[in-house]
């Protein structure tokens, strides 16, 4: 299976494909998307082209794409209804522009479409870190927080715990990403049950599984 990662810098990229084949069980070939985001909403934007690049110019059979929630709305069980779409929510705008992407394509390489997967880290990645190894950090926790109009734990707080500083070089940033992912290599299931927002990047790889 040949997929693409499209996130917002090269540390989560390697962590992430730790977590994708934790989720298939099976090693998977990764592809570069061709184009580089920082940020939202700078993924959203380069997404159209990265589509449309894997979908003409390789036979990739999907792209996996993650954001940080910063203190945008969190995905419920609420947008999943048919039609339902949050403007302030990450998760409902990049399916949207995946969908309206996707759907004026030609079939090529053999398929009609590539897949989508795509997850939304609350509030940043590193929360997704930390699973296992901090049990204040959830979110659930962070839904409270936002709830009650006093967040648990600041992004650079989250950053702090990860890396030991709020401005990690790169090369610290990967060896910290992957130390932490390293536990959920076998097993996924707390990172799913503490982040909805990774389960449905879980669900999304699975379902390209029963599709096969
Ligand atoms: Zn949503």
């Amino acid at each position: 299976m040949k997929l693409a990662i499209l996130s917002e810098s090269p540390a989560d990229e390697m962590a992430l494909r730790v977590l994708v084949e934790a989720v298939l069980g099976h090693p998977c070939q990764f592809l570069h998307p061709a184009l580089r985001a920082r940020g939202w909403p700078s993924v959203a934007q380069v997404m159209p082209a990265v589509i449309r690049h894997l979908h003409f110019n390789t036979d990739a059979t999907g792209l996996v794409v993650v954001v940080d929630a910063d203190d945008s709305v969190v995905h419920t069980a609420e947008h999943e209804r048919p039609e339902y779409f949050h403007p302030q929510c990450r998760l409902c705008r990049l399916r949207a522009v995946f969908r309206q992407t996707v759907k004026r394509l030609p079939p090529s390489h053999g398929r009609e479409r590539i897949l989508r997967c795509i997850g939304v880290a609350v509030p940043a990645i590193e929360a997704w870190y930390l699973c296992g190894r901090d049990n204040s950090v959830s979110e659930a926790a962070w839904i409270e927080g936002q709830a009650r109009g006093r967040i648990p734990y600041t992004r650079a707080e989250l950053k702090w715990r990860v890396y030991g500083t709020d401005r990690p070089t790169l090369a610290h940033e990967i060896d910290c990403a992957l130390r932490e992912v390293a536990r959920h290599r076998h097993d996924v299931r707390r990172l799913e049950y503490d982040f909805p927002g990774f389960s449905t990047l879980a669900n999304d790889l699975r379902h390209w599984h029963a599709e096969k």
